[in-house]
């Protein structure tokens, strides 16, 4: 009888600390991290944690969609359709966001309008599509959280437009170049010039001229299928505004757990989504 209890209180012990290592690998992803800790252990129990393989497709255009992501490392293109055979990559998405929210949108049925594919491999936390509503509707802070996210995708997207008609070729590389540094949280950025130029809408040529120019400034260093940031601060100098609007944007919806339920301090474990790692103006 005592042996059986033992076992029982040990077997409760692993999975507490199961639960508990997943809850903390599951933080690393800024939208779960400023969920309240018992709307994430609700969340985990309907979510997978998967590998992301470069070039995987996580969603086909016009198809539904069997899960969301919630990436905890890793990016992921979000590709707009420009004629019949051709996407290119409209915004980028990485632990600071999730792949297919729009589906609480647009509910069950939603066949998406864009098509979505890992650039760079890592991990993610998955939950089929059905299983999510079901949590956004009973979840306040998860439903709260996706929201602001929504909004702030929405600011990305038109400010990209007003980007790419507007602002000079050279800053709008320094601004991806950003983004992405932020994205997956490391100077080192695994992006070739080819997708440079799939997210930028250009000639992999004049891609190329730019990355020279900024090369020669010591702002980055160019290798072999990466770019290494080799000053982000001047690199931010040299950036248009559009990177400071949405980071600020960012900052301002989902940073702040003002109006979430909150269980611990902003910048403790389990107490919100960490601020930029990239020097301020
Ligand atoms: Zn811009």
């Amino acid at each position: 009888m005592v042996g059986r209890v033992a076992a029982r209180i040990s077997y409760v012990t692993k999975m507490d600390r199961l639960v508990s290592d997943q809850a903390a690998s599951a933080r690393h992803n800024r939208i779960l991290a400023i969920l309240p800790d018992d709307e994430l252990k609700r969340v985990l129990a309907r979510a997978e944690r998967v590998h992301l393989r470069p070039r995987q497709i996580l969603h086909h255009w016009r198809c539904s969609m069997e899960h969301v992501y919630f990436p905890t490392d890793g990016l992921v293109s979000v590709a707009a359709k420009v004629d019949h055979n051709r996407f290119l990559d409209a915004w980028l998405v990485g632990r600071e966001g999730v792949v297919g929210a729009i589906l609480m949108l647009s509910g069950h049925d939603h066949m998406p309008a864009h098509r979505r594919i890992v650039h760079v491999g890592g991990n993610a936390i998955r939950i089929p599509t059905h299983d999510f509503l079901q949590l956004a509707e009973a979840l306040p802070a998860f439903r709260h959280a996706l929201l602001k996210y929504l909004a702030v995708v929405m600011v990305q997207t038109s400010q990209a437009g007003v980007c790419n008609a507007v602002h000079p070729l050279k800053q709008r590389l320094a601004r991806w170049l950003l983004v992405a540094c932020e994205v997956l949280d490391d100077d080192h950025v695994p992006l070739t010039h080819q997708v440079l130029s799939n997210l930028l809408g250009v000639r992999r040529a004049s891609v190329t001229e730019c990355v020279s120019v900024l090369e020669q400034n010591g702002l980055i260093r160019n290798e072999r299928a990466h770019i290494i940031v080799a000053d982000p601060a001047e690199l931010r100098k040299a950036a248009c505004a559009c990177f400071g609007l949405i980071e600020r944007e960012y900052a301002r919806q989902l940073t702040s757990r003002c109006d979430a339920p909150t269980h611990a301090p902003a910048g403790q474990p389990g107490g919100g989504a960490e601020p930029s790692r990239l020097p301020r103006h």
